[in-house]
């Protein structure tokens, strides 16, 4: 099976394996106990907190460690809402573990920051607006996790900084990507292991200086007292080791040439499916991701189910529970149709992906594009997914 599905989740790095399996024997006690044992684990804990807190370029005390990035946004959310009396915006291109805590914990005080078709939001209504409000945080990712356009996070936070505005940045599908430095400029942060070849279920958030933390998860004196719960030492150890063998590959630039492989499949994708179209051609993007459009306009996942039996792992975009999916809400903010949403598929690539693994891509696209419009094949590809 060739992997084009990244953003969804990224396989165990050989590092990250190793370090979980060091630290399960190497420090079995809980790191809240007074023993020696305890008192081990609690120190491997604090070096991989350093470590982290490098890397992304804060102080250590400002890092919460959690179960992963849904938990993480949903405590910035809670604290927010029960600190500040005033609103929040928040980009319309969020992931939903974003978005929906934002409406639940923001009833009638959430605004959505709008995007443009190019995939990026819209810097000049934050800028519009502050002119006469001013919220109690602003919520914009790094990466998007469908079209891999680039948002603007550095420009937002200079703009919330000017107005004494907390700045918010979902992080997730950047870190492990490109360069971690400068994220922890953020007043509040998330990012997850496993989109970055860590172990699922564990993941970070980096919170404020001096700022107490209304937590999410009561009943611990853990992460002191910002997230109640035993903390997950290998799993933490091992998204750390994760992360700097991720660094050192962003550092060397190995994603420049990645990026080369990405543009090239790109440019040959109209030639090889003529209608199909990339989505946020223009932005910025992250080398690893290519939303495009399929020709075939009825469903996007007669593509998947071929593209798998063709031994290619691809997504619709947008996580999908049932099979039966609602057309995305990103591309819908980006101003596309529910039609035209309907036919975008998801390519997200690796660090292990190849300059082949693109051309087998293209060419597997080429023959099934051929063969979806072939009439009588929809009811065919239904039956197979009924
Ligand atoms: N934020 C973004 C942008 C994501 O892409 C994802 C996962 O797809 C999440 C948050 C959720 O992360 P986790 O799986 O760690 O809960």
């Amino acid at each position: 099976m060739i992997y084009f599905d990244h953003n969804a989740t990224s396989p165990l790095l050989p590092e990250a394996r190793q370090a979980w399996l060091d630290a399960s024997e190497r420090f079995p006690g809980n790191p809240s106990s007074p023993h020696r044992l305890g008192s081990r684990a609690d120190n491997a804990l604090n070096e991989a907190r350093e470590k982290l807190a490098a890397m992304l370029g804060c102080h250590a005390t400002q890092i919460v460690f959690t179960s992963g990035a849904t938990e993480s946004n949903n405590t910035v959310l809670h604290h927010a809402a029960r600190v500040a009396a005033e609103e929040v915006w928040v980009s319309a291109l969020e992931h939903p573990c974003v978005l929906e805590p934002a409406q639940f914990n923001f009833a009638g005080r959430l605004r959505l920051i709008p995007a443009t078709r190019s995939g990026v939001i819209d810097l000049d209504w934050i800028k519009d607006r502050f002119k006469n409000t001013t919220p109690s945080l602003v919520a914009v990712m790094a990466a998007n996790n469908e079209t891999g356009a680039l948002q603007p996070w550095a420009e937002v936070i200079q703009l919330c900084r000017a107005h004494s505005v907390q700045f918010f940045c979902d992080a997730v599908q950047w870190v492990g990507k490109l360069p971690a430095k400068g994220l922890g400029e953020c007043d509040w942060l998330t990012g997850s292991a496993h989109k970055f070849g860590g172990p699922r279920g564990v993941g970070f958030l980096k919170v404020p200086a001096s700022l107490s933390v209304t937590p999410l998860l009561r009943g611990g004196p853990q992460e002191e007292t910002r997230r109640a719960g035993t903390e997950n030492v290998p799993g933490i150890l091992a998204m750390v080791a994760a992360l700097e063998s991720r660094e050192k590959q962003i550092g060397r630039l190995d994603f420049q040439e990645a990026e080369k492989w990405r543009e090239d499949f790109e440019r040959q994708l109209s030639g090889a499916l003529p209608g199909s179209e990339i989505v946020a051609a223009r932005a910025p993007r992250l080398w690893n991701t290519v939303s495009a459009l399929m020709p075939e306009a009825d469903c996007q996942q007669r593509w998947v189910v071929k593209l798998d039996k063709l031994g290619f792992a691809v997504s619709t975009g947008s996580a999908c529970s049932s099979g039966k999916e609602e057309p995305s809400y990103v591309l819908n903010a980006m101003g596309y149709s529910a039609p035209e949403a309907a036919r975008a598929l998801r390519f997200s690539a690796g660090w292990e992906t190849t300059a082949r693994d693109w051309q087998a891509l293209l060419a597997a696209l080429q023959t099934v594009g051929a063969d979806v419009a072939k009439p009588g094949k929809f009811l065919e590809t239904q039956a197979a997914l009924e």
